[in-house]
């Protein structure tokens, strides 16, 4: 909502091909940014849009003084050019993060703009008073908008940290030496009580769809809202085995931890997005 003189902030989604789940987290956004008076937009292109297409609708973006946050939903079809594309959003509107120079800034320990799936972990930690510095840290996981971002927030935090991937020798007993164990890795229930020392801190990322009956009996056991998965014909289901809750300190649920966090971040760097460029605005 904007008052005389002074324009909302704006949050411009751009949504290429039709991934459904793609599709529902960019509505998801744009809804919340309704919800707090954050005005937002999505653009649709089609699968086979061309990077260079692309990359022209986002310097629109950049030049229109209207336009406060841009977010490129990913992953972007396999043929576009990603990193082409995160190059040119206008650094002060790249509200994801993903920019190399909000990337270096993140790195050296002075961000511009958090990512926000990192950065909603990191309040998180912080308004549960869950001790950092000192603590070890292990993170499974190494992409761009979690695992490395996660990484460095943390060590700028005095955390040891150690970070754990697809080719990691024996992950149990890595993950077992965690205080904080934070899992992004898109393996539904892969993290058991063998991944965890009693008394963890553990945030599971993961958001994965199980469709298949079988495995849902696999992991839960008694499971008790067929009614839901019959509906849908899926249930979400994070990285971590609900078993780990038994061994846990603390454990984020999924649905419902980190992904509304996710947003709530966002939101904000859209936010400080919004009074930084009125801030530097001559016009
Ligand atoms: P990604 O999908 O880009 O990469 C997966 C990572 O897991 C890689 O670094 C890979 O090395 C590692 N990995 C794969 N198999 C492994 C194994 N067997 N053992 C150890 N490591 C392994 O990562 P991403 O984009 O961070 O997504 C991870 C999960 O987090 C997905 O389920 C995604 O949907 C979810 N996610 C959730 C949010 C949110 O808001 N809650 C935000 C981003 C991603």
């Amino acid at each position: 909502m904007a008052t005389a003189g002074h324009r909302s902030p704006k949050l411009t989604a751009v949504l290429v091909g039709d991934d459904p789940a793609s599709a529902i987290y960019v509505r998801t956004k744009t809804r919340t940014c309704e919800g707090l008076g954050i005005d937002s937009e999505t653009i649709e292109l089609p699968e086979n849009v061309s990077t260079k297409d692309l990359i022209g609708y986002i310097d629109e973006l950049n030049t229109n003084k209207g336009v406060d946050g841009i977010l490129v939903q990913l992953p972007l079809p396999s043929g576009v050019d990603t990193e082409a594309v995160l190059d040119n959003i206008d650094p002060r509107k790249d509200v994801d993060g993903l920019h190399p120079h909000n990337v270096g800034l993140l790195v050296q320990g002075r961000p511009r703009f958090v990512p926000a799936t990192p950065g909603g972990i990191m309040q998180m930690l912080d308004r549960r008073g869950i001790e950092i510095e000192g603590a070890n840290a292990v993170i499974i996981g190494r992409s761009e908008i979690v695992g490395k971002p996660m990484a460095s927030l943390l060590m700028h935090r005095n955390a040891t940290v150690t970070v754990c991937h697809s080719r990691t020798r024996d992950l149990p007993a890595v993950c077992r030496s965690a205080d904080i164990l934070v899992v992004a890795v898109g393996r539904d229930a892969m993290v058991t009580k063998d991944f965890v020392k009693s008394g963890a801190t553990v945030i599971d990322v993961g958001i994965n769809r199980v469709a298949a009956r079988a495995r849902v009996e696999d992991i839960f056991g008694e499971y008790s809202d067929w009614e839901k998965f019959n509906q849908r014909g899926y249930i979400v289901v994070g990285d971590v085995h609900p078993e780990v809750e038994e061994i846990a300190g603390a454990l984020t649920p999924v649905p419902g931890g980190v992904g509304p966090l996710t947003i709530g971040m966002l939101m904000s760097n859209t936010l400080e997005a919004a009074a930084r460029l009125r801030a530097t605005s001559t016009g």
